[in-house]
């Protein structure tokens, strides 16, 4: 299983943990198992309300000694508040406070909106700022500041189309180092992938199980379930693996990186097991075909017209 490989050296193991709608109570554990399971690559948001726990599990693990902090990627995301250039380094210096660290691994602008700084949830228009008022290139301005300042070792952004990113390129003259998008066999996003595979960003897919637990409300109605999916589960008896992990293996193979939610210890190693997996030409040829431009995570939440948000995928 290759890594991906970073300008200055850096190598990610691409297949990682994600941490959103993992509860209270159980995050901690679900890290720790990770981290012993050999997981070197933990995915976390402010947002996501567990940073505090999380950082319990680096702190006990990494004390112990074997483990150590560097040998582990650790991703973050700047939350929408958190866009006005005064604001970014505050918000990163909580996260580094909640987990216990010294540095980010990475660090991404979570989603291409900005809210005002005291909302963390918008119940209307009055909560956003408009591209005008919050400008992302501003708030990249800021980011880049973390890294000269060795905070976050790379920095980037997630849910941003290649329209944003031209964007983002054009107006600062940076090009951020990734992009975390949802990738799965149902939303492939091949010209996004040609995209930034020439500019020399690389990918995390997020859902790449289907996101699982909706009951946030999120769900919406017919969602398909990737598990059943006659050529999902074909693939899955033919390796004697899981639908799981051929869902996992087809975005690290195709060289993006995977963050696979799990709290429970058994699906957690499950998950990184399926990098031993090799899918075959017949096999990527068949999961190519259930691409249906699918996306669990609509962002449909964020578009407000008057606020300048329209179509937060450009599509
Ligand atoms: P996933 O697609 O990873 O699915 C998680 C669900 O799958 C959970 O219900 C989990 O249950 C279940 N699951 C995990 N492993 C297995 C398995 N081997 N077999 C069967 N079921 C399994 O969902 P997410 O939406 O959470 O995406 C993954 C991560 O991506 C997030 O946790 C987050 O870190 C990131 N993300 C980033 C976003 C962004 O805007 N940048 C947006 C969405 C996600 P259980 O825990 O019980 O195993």
């Amino acid at each position: 299983m290759k890594s991906l490989k970073f300008k200055n050296g850096d190598e990610l193991f691409p297949i990682g943990l994600g941490t959103w709608k993992s509860k209270p109570g159980e995050v901690k554990n679900a890290v720790i198992s990770a981290l012993e399971s050999g997981y070197k690559h933990i995915d976390c948001a402010a947002i996501y309300g567990n940073e505090k726990e999380i950082g319990e599990a680096f702190n006990e693990v990494f004390s112990k000694g074997e483990i150590k902090r560097e040998d582990v990627w650790i991703t973050s995301k700047l939350w929408n508040n958190a866009h006005l250039p005064q604001d970014v380094e505050p918000a990163m210096k909580q996260t580094l406070n909640d987990l216990q660290l010294d540095y980010l691994d990475l660090y991404l602008i979570h989603w291409p909106v900005a809210f005002k700084p005291d909302v963390q949830s918008p119940e209307g228009p009055e909560d956003y700022l408009t591209p005008q008022e919050a400008p992302i290139s501003e708030t990249w301005k800021a980011m880049s500041q973390l890294k000269e300042k060795g905070l976050a070792k790379h920095i980037g952004v997630s849910n941003f189309s290649k329209q944003k990113l031209e964007e983002l390129i054009a107006n600062t003259g940076e090009i951020p180092e990734m992009n975390q998008v949802e990738l799965h066999p149902l939303l492939q996003q091949n010209d996004l992938f040609e995209y930034c595979s020439k500019q020399g960003i690389h990918l995390t897919g997020y859902s790449p199980l289907g996101s699982g637990d909706r009951s946030d409300g999120m769900k919406q109605e017919n969602e398909p379930n990737m598990f059943e999916k006659t050529a999902v589960q074909k693939i899955a008896s033919k390796h004697n693996v899981s639908p799981a992990q051929v869902l996992i293996n087809w975005s690290a193979q195709r060289g993006t990186a995977v963050i696979p939610k799990s709290t429970n210890p058994g699906r957690i190693k499950e998950n990184l097991e399926a990098a031993r997996l090799q899918l075959d030409k017949d096999d990527l040829k068949d999961l190519a075909q259930l691409d249906e431009h699918y996306r669990y995570v609509t962002g449909k939440f964020f578009e407000v017209e008057e606020k300048g948000y329209k179509n937060i995928y450009d599509e």
